[in-house]
């Protein structure tokens, strides 16, 4: 057993000032949406270029109504990726359209742009891109190929806030982007999600979609043209968004020095397959090797564990849940994207680590990948 502080693969840092204001705000009397929300969206708003942005309660609810600003539903099929954690296909089924997967580039884990256009039908409606692991996917090349066969963009920025493509940030540019703040992501709210809009979208109709399709007037009546769910976010947790934004560009870079340090310490001879090294446009929400072929994930992790240290798995291939068989996808549908999701590891990597924390995982890593093949 290890005799140093577990070192979990991720944790949020929060400041003082953060926490402060969350108590501000529940002394305030105003708890759920409210001015906090305004502020927040407000910040984000003026990092994605002035462009709309709306706060939501998760990431999730976030991709389910910019579907539905999309116009998506029964007898459309939206494109994305077999490599991403299953929120991003959960909510195409949601609204009733149907996912088509595109398997993986080997080298980025994206969506393969190559087998994109072959994926593409008359009945296509979106495609959801995701940055998986903060590597952006490709701008130039997706936005060529949905705008020549006229299909909307949802980006899944769940995890590419704070990184850019071109010099541009995640969100300053597109058509819908989605981004998650959940407890595990590069800025956090607890749980919560944001949506920039579209030029061509309504910001009213997106807040009634997101609180029961209600328009409220002057007079205190009110209407519901539309249905609406219920997936607002609270002012207490857009008081924490606020305290992590001041923060952004600093988290982002201490996750680049961290992410180099990796390179840099880990020994090529051990076998591992590294992410593509790109410190221009990721903003390293995660850090993940593939294990080689032949070592025991299960007692890697295992092994890593009762050193101290935490390993995440993110994630395996969707296709393979139960859910997802049962509508008829089976094994060897996605190869690349298969062998990636049995063999991807997720190693510590959050602002507050220490250059001796990456020190510590690669030395663990080399004691015990030779035990574990
Ligand atoms: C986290 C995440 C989501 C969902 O966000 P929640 O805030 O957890 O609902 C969707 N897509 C991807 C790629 C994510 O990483």
């Amino acid at each position: 057993m290890s005799t140093q502080p577990f070192l979990p693969f991720t944790r949020p840092s929060i400041d003082e000032e953060t926490i402060a204001d969350v108590a501000n705000v529940l002394r305030s009397g105003w708890i759920t949406s409210g001015p906090k929300v305004q502020a927040f969206e407000a910040a984000l708003s003026a990092y994605c270029g002035d462009r709309p942005v709306r706060a939501f309660s998760s990431g999730t609810a976030t991709l389910e109504v910019a579907l539905r600003l999309a116009k998506v539903g029964a007898g459309d099929t939206v494109i994305t990726t077999p490599l991403t954690w299953v929120a991003t296909a959960n909510v195409i089924l949601e609204v009733g359209a149907t996912p088509v997967f595109v398997d993986i580039d080997p080298v980025t884990r994206n969506i393969d742009l190559d087998q994109l256009e072959d994926a593409i039908t008359a009945e296509t409606r979106a495609i959801i891109p995701v940055d998986l692991a903060g590597l952006p996917v490709d701008r130039d090349r997706l936005y060529a190929i949905a705008g020549k066969h006229n299909l909307r963009v949802i980006e899944d920025a769940a995890q590419s806030l704070g990184a850019s493509w071109n010099g541009s940030p995640i969100g300053s540019t597109g058509d819908f982007v989605s981004f998650s703040f959940h407890a595990n992501k590069n800025l956090t709210t607890g749980e919560g999600g944001a949506l920039v809009l579209p030029a061509d979208v309504d910001p009213a109709l997106c807040e009634r979609l997101r609180l029961q399709g209600v328009k409220r007037f002057p007079d205190g009546g009110m209407d519901v043209d539309v249905l609406g769910g219920k997936s607002n976010l609270t002012d207490i947790a857009a008081a924490i968004g606020l305290g992590q934004f001041k923060h952004l560009a600093e988290f982002t870079e201490r996750r680049r020095v961290l992410a180099r340090r990796y390179f840099e310490l880990l020994d090529p001879a051990l076998g591992l397959e590294l992410p593509p090294a790109d410190f221009e446009n990721s903003n390293w929400h995660m850090f993940q090797p593939l294990l080689p072929d032949g070592v025991d994930r299960g007692a890697f992790i295992a092994a890593m564990k009762e050193r101290g240290i935490g390993v995440g798995v993110h994630y395996p291939a969707l296709h393979l849940f139960s859910l997802y068989r049962k509508l008829g996808w089976q094994p060897g549908d996605f190869p690349v994207a298969e062998r990636v999701g049995a063999r991807t590891i997720t190693l510590p990597l959050f602002p507050a680590m220490s250059e001796a924390d990456v020190d510590r995982v690669c030395a663990a890593i080399e004691q015990i990948l030779p035990l574990t093949t």
